[in-house]
């Protein structure tokens, strides 16, 4: 039997936030025995806002703690697995720490968390300087702000929402507003439920469908088996497992 090439295209990681533990080698050990053999990388929430005070204001310190979370990734290269760091990009819209580095960007909020400055006009710059690379933005936001995103902030971004819209405000309610149909729009499969996953093929197609595990959340092999037992043909599989997420790579801009 062949082996399948399967990248994990959403992990969370980092080190200063110790708990749940999210560590390079945790996610190495959590993997272990699996055919999994690259991951893009997200630095933790917790370590680039305060996710309990809806109204936080950013700080010099949450800066440097930014600045260190999306720097870490930086550093797994080479590391026994291929690694593809994203960008956390938060209120600073600091795109200017973007490097040839990064495969990704991401983006997120749920409703009860600190906004993000959609009018501020460095939020418009940061959406120039993500177009002109080219990178994908896993988007987790609450439904209105998912849907301005996709059509008023950033429209022709490539923008992969996760869980298939688990947490931005569900995946029929995302279904009802148009959303999967645009095709710049992906979807992972992370802790998504089964059902979700098997309407989304049906009705979309599987080619901008991303395998995803939402470590430490989620376990990288249980969330690999819950693809496998889908009964899906194995090109779709290879797709779903990796080919996407390495179209989607193909297309980013270097050097600029
Ligand atoms: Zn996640």
């Amino acid at each position: 039997m062949h082996t399948m090439r399967v990248i994990d295209s959403h992990a969370h990681c980092g080190i200063q936030e110790p708990y749940p533990p999210q560590a390079f080698e945790d996610y190495l050990a959590a993997i272990r025995k699996s055919p999994i053999s690259g991951v893009a990388l997200f630095p933790p929430v917790a370590e680039i806002y305060d996710r309990h005070d809806p109204f936080f204001t950013d700080t010099p310190s949450w800066r440097e703690s930014r600045k260190t979370a999306n720097h870490y990734l930086t550093t797994l290269k080479n590391r026994e697995i291929d690694v593809f760091p994203y960008f956390f990009i938060w209120n600073d819209f600091a795109v200017d720490q973007l490097s040839d580095n990064h495969y990704g960007i991401k983006w997120h909020r749920h409703d009860d968390e600190p906004r993000y400055n959609y009018d501020d006009p460095a939020c418009q710059a940061a959406v120039q300087a993500i177009r002109k690379r080219n990178l994908p933005v896993v988007l987790e936001e609450e439904l209105e702000n998912t849907i301005r995103f996709v059509e008023t902030i950033a429209p022709g971004l490539t923008v992969i929402i996760p869980h298939l819209g688990m947490l931005n405000g569900g995946y029929h309610r995302l279904a009802s507003a148009g959303i999967w149909e645009n095709p710049n729009v992906w979807a992972d499969t992370a802790l998504a439920p089964a059902r979700d996953i098997t309407e989304y093929i049906d009705q979309y197609g599987h080619h901008r469908l991303l395998f995803g595990s939402d470590f430490p959340f989620g376990h990288p092999p249980s969330e690999l088996s819950k693809i496998r037992r889908l009964s899906l043909a194995d090109t779709e599989m290879k797709d779903i497992f990796a080919n996407n997420l390495m179209r989607l790579y193909e297309q980013i801009q270097r050097g600029i």
